[in-house]
């Protein structure tokens, strides 16, 4: 399908890049600093979405504090030094820290009846490249305001490897790749064990400091963890896995025949039975057989054939290239506010803002 929505925007130009280094603490005051316009923004997004909402989930933003707070301990506990990364991120960009833990905890505090996130996330390694290189797709489907805000994170932490990954307004960087080789996308899945724990964002975070395959998932499987994701592992070797987590669950799927996809339901029988209404879970089944399909169409992949899967449009609005639907449901709005190939073996990361098939893809690289 070639058909061109109306009513997309066209971002022609890149997101912001920025630029961070040194101490958690300092890197977040950088990127606080750096992007001060985007984090108000998606701080208000945020509160407009909570208002919103108050019929359903009779939560207001103070509300929404307190619930937020509770999550603060444990983040602490295990993971202070990104703690001190949100607090550098308040300081620098002038925010209060308890507007960004909700923002860090979103989908927690809503328990998820906002089904937030989309996306779809898939990676081919050497065996189906047609350069041997390890490739690794993510379109971000998200809120249509928080689109205006999203950037690029370049980091160079003293105490890990240096990374590059995207983000939109106040939230930790996660979906991106590290120096070592580890790359790793976000997709959400409906958990029905979540407990307060540590924020999703936090763990998924953690993920870009880790130096092997092993160290990243241990990550992704932290004692008192809230939820969970579905965490799309890929190494620059051609190690694929989909990580299926929930607060008190874990698979590991293996990408054996050189290619792995994953959206937004649970693929191993034993997750599904922590799954939270399967049956309403429909577009995110169609979208994952649509990309396998499509992956499986070729059998040596480029940079633009998997570019091209990501401008999908079959079952159009919630296809793969996904695209607001004025008329649905406010909770389930949605959209592709980006979309990222990943080169595992050449260190980029090319990157559409906004809709790939209306708007351009932008090469960053990692300097290391
Ligand atoms: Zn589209």
């Amino acid at each position: 399908m070639t058909l061109t929505p109306p009513k997309t925007t066209v971002f022609p130009n890149p997101p912001p890049l920025v630029r961070i280094k040194g101490s958690h603490r300092a890197m977040g005051q950088q990127m606080g600093e750096a992007i001060a316009p985007q984090i108000h923004h998606s701080i208000e997004n945020a509160k407009q979405l909570i208002d919103g909402t108050y019929s359903v989930l009779e939560l207001d933003w103070d509300g929404a504090t307190i619930q937020a707070r509770k999550y603060l301990p444990f983040a602490q506990e295990r993971y202070a030094k990104y703690v001190d990364e949100m607090m550098g991120i308040a300081e620098g960009a002038g925010a209060d820290f308890d507007d960004l833990m909700v923002l860090t905890s979103m989908e927690a505090v809503t328990m998820d009846a906002l089904h937030l996130t989309k996306c779809t996330s898939f990676a081919v390694n050497g065996d189906r490249t047609a350069d041997g290189h390890v490739l690794v797709a993510h379109n971000e489907d998200w809120l249509p305001e928080d689109e205006s805000d999203v950037c690029v994170i370049h980091a160079t932490p003293d105490d890990e490897p240096p990374f590059l990954a995207m983000t939109y307004g106040g939230l930790l960087p996660n979906i991106g790749f590290n120096a070592a080789g580890i790359a790793q996308c976000c997709d959400s899945v409906y958990p029905s064990d979540p407990r307060i724990g540590i924020p999703r964002v936090v763990v998924s975070r953690a993920v870009l400091g880790a130096r092997t395959p092993a160290d990243a998932i241990r990550h992704m499987l932290v004692t008192h963890r809230a939820a969970g994701y579905n965490h799309l592992l890929a190494h620059e070797s051609g190690e694929l896995y989909n990580v299926e987590v929930s607060a008190r669950r874990f698979a590991i799927l293996y990408g054996h025949e050189g290619c792995v996809a994953h959206t937004n339901h649970y693929i191993d029988p034993a997750m599904q039975l922590v799954e939270s209404e399967p049956d309403e879970l429909i577009h995110t089944r169609v979208r994952y057989f649509r990309a396998l399909r499509l992956l499986q169409q070729t059998e040596q992949h480029t940079v633009k054939s998997l570019q091209a899967i990501q401008r999908d449009h079959v079952n159009f609005p919630s296809s793969i290239c996904n695209h607001t639907d004025e008329e649905s449901d406010p909770f389930d709005r949605e959209k592709t506010i980006n979309s990222i190939v990943m080169d595992l073996t050449s260190r980029t990361m090319h990157i559409s803002w906004g809709n790939p098939c209306v708007s351009p893809y932008h090469t960053f690289h990692l300097d290391a």
